[in-house]
Order: structure tokens, then sequence, then C-alpha cells
């Protein structure tokens, strides 16, 4: 058997942040007609779409949707390289890989930047965000990640954006790996531009991403020269909202899919499904701990989407994505200067409790047998 065929036909547990394992009406969504992305049927999907999208990212009336084909990055890259005017820089608040990222997207485009480090799993520090912004006022946009995934920390994004707007400067929010399972929105937050992705807490499949912010804020890109051609937000908002068709070839079938997943999480509701993704979470920290592994972050720092936590002492990270990938489980790996001592476990996606207590198990066995082999092979006695 192929390992596609395989893994068609053993359902294997993606406990990575996203792709997530889908619903099956998801999946099932994703072989709709063939179809020309110029012809009404189109143009009517993509206005649901949008419209969907505006109501699980927490737009009100004045706020509307552009959609992207491609990964989370590029909303976040279409956001940083379009609002930033020329002559204007951007606060990057970094304390993690996506952090660093929002300054790496700014730096491609030329865009100047002031990073402030707060230091990886170490939560943003408000004073210093108002400091930054009293000090240089050619800062017109604080950069914010919502849910770091490379620690799982949750920030504080309204905290920031009601500083930020203390001092008259626009907030961007990369929010991919949030949006659908935490509390945010542009309307009650004061997120100037929330960037998204349809593959991680809302549950759809990947290949799409998208804008959120105020119809009025994507009118006034019209005014800035274009960093790029490609990933010009006021294209895509302009061909979306004026003729109501995309600027360029969409992924088709993700679209179908996303149309799917946005109408279970609109009637699951994000209280519903925050309560769902924090009650598997919970599960699965606590049989972490219940096997004596320890989580990165202390209870109130952490999303629920995604658990880091140090790697068993004297186990590998290869040996635990060898063992728990033959048990039908994929975990992820930490980044960068985690990657040494740490794991990722994301609980993002049709996930189930029963899921979470096969996977306890299975590393329980995993653990157990180790230490047995370790015993023999130091020749000791139990
Ligand atoms: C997943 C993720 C992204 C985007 O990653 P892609 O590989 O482009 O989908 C961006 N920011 C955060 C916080 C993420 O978790």
């Amino acid at each position: 058997m192929t390992p596609l065929a395989a893994a068609a036909t053993d359902r294997l547990v993606l406990m990575n942040p996203g792709p997530v394992v889908l619903d099956d009406r998801v999946r099932a969504a994703l072989s709709g007609p063939d179809l020309c992305h110029r012809e009404p049927e189109f143009a009517d999907l993509l206005a649901r779409i949008r419209h969907k999208t505006t109501l699980v990212a927490g737009g009100g009336d004045a706020h509307t949707a552009v959609l992207l084909t491609g990964s989370g990055t590029s909303a976040v890259e279409a956001v940083i390289s379009s609002a930033v005017p020329p002559g204007g820089g951007l606060l990057v608040l970094d304390n993690g890989h996506y952090g660093e990222r929002l300054a790496d997207i700014a730096a491609a485009h030329g865009i100047r930047t002031h990073r402030l480090e707060a230091g990886w799993a170490v939560p943003v520090d408000l004073a210093a965000v108002e400091r930054a912004l009293v000090a240089d006022p050619g800062l017109t946009h604080v950069g914010v990640v919502h849910h770091e995934t490379s620690t799982g920390m949750l920030n504080d994004v309204a905290g920031v954006a009601r500083i930020a707007h203390a001092y008259g400067r626009e907030v961007i929010v990369d929010a991919v790996s949030s949006v659908g399972a935490e509390r945010v929105s542009p309307a009650e937050d004061g997120v100037d531009w929330l960037a998204g992705s349809a593959n991680k807490c809302l549950e759809g499949a990947p290949g799409l991403a998208f804008v959120v912010a105020a119809t009025d804020a994507f009118e006034r890109l019209g005014a800035f020269p274009r960093r790029t051609y490609y990933l010009d937000l006021h294209r895509h908002y302009t061909a979306q909202a004026k003729s109501g068709l995309p600027a360029f070839t969409p992924g088709i079938p993700a679209c179908y899919a996303f149309e799917a997943a946005l109408d279970l999480a609109l009637a699951e509701g994000r209280e519903a499904r925050h309560a769902r993704y924090r009650a598997l979470a919970e599960r699965l920290r606590a049989g972490l701990e219940a096997l004596g592994l320890e989580l990165l972050l202390p209870p109130g720092q952490r999303a629920v989407g995604l658990t880091a936590l140090r790697l068993p002492p004297g186990t590998g990270y290869e040996e635990l994505h060898r063992g728990l990938r033959a048990a039908g489980f994929v975990i992820y790996r930490a980044q960068e200067r985690l990657a040494a001592d740490h794991w990722r476990l994301s609980t993002m996606g049709r996930i189930t409790a029963a899921d979470i207590d096969r996977f306890l198990s299975a590393l329980a066995d995993l653990l157990r047998g180790r230490a047995d082999s370790t015993d023999v092979a130091e020749g000791g006695t139990r």
C-alpha cells in the first residue's frame, strides 16, 4: 500500500498546528464541482465566504474580509506590505518565532522596523510598548502575534491596541493560530488589521488566508504606492468588493471546504469552540503532567490550541516522533532556540477526548519502554 493509501484508511491524528484533522463534511466539500472563478456561482461563494469570515473574526458592520489563496503568511505579508505607508514604520512586538517573522517580512519590503524583543515565552511589556511609541513618532504601526505558536503563549492584543490607539497608531495582528478559538475582535479590541488562515482553529483545508479590516481602511490603501503586485491588498480588496470576483485564480476546492468549515464554526459558536479546545488542552496537559513532563508556560499565559513542553529527559525529538507516528499521531518540533529541549502538541482541529487519551497512553508506553530498555542497556535490575 502506498503511504497515501495508508493515510486514507488509517486515521492519522495531526497534533501539528495546522493543517488540522478535518470534519468529514469539510473534507467532502473539497470534491465540489469544477467551476470557473469568473462565473456567478463563484462570485456568490466568494461573497458568502467573505461575509462569514468577517463574522467569525469578530468584525462588525464597518468591517469586511479579503480572501487570499496562500498560507497564513501570505495574509500577514499582504497586510504589512500594503498597510504601512511610505515613510512609515512598524513596531514589532517579538516574543517568539512568529513575532520575528513580522520583522523579517517588513525588512523584505524595505519597511523600517523597531523590534521590541521580550525573549521567547516572555509576555509583552505594555509599558515598553508605550515608551517605544513615545520615543519614535515614525512608527505608524504596531505588529503583534495573538497566539505565538512557537511557545503557545497568548498575547494581550487588546492591551496593545489600547496603547497604540492612545498614540494614534494602527495595530496589525497575526491571528493565524487564534482566530476561531480565542476571543479577538477588530470591532471590540481595536485590531485595525487582522490576518488569519483557513486551516488552523477555523478547521478548513490548507491553501486560503484572509485579512479582516474596516472597509474604510481597505479604501485608504489606494493612496499608497504598491510594494508588491500579487499581495497588494488594495488590488484584492478592489477586485473582491467592487467587481465581486477574485483578482487571480483562487484555490476553488479549498474555498468549498472553507465555506463548510465556516458554517460549522458559526453553528458551534466561538465560546463553545473555545470551551471545546480548552477542555481538550486541559485533558492533554493534566495527562502530560501526570507523566512527569514539564510544560513551558504557566497556566495564565497559555492559548487553548497548543502546548509546548520539555522533552523527556534522555529522549530526543526524533525518537518521540518515530514512536508516536507509529501509534498514529503526528507531533511537532519546537523551533530555533527551543528546538534542542522542547516539543509541541497542537489540539486544533477535530481531535477528540478519546484521541487525547489514546495519545497519552501511547506516550506512556513509549516512555515506559524506553525506561525498561535503558535499564537493560545499563545492566540494571529492578
Ligand atoms: C501557522 C502560523 C502562521 C502561518 O504559517 P503558514 O505556514 O504560512 O500557514 C503565521 N503565524 C502564526 C502565529 C502561525 O501559527
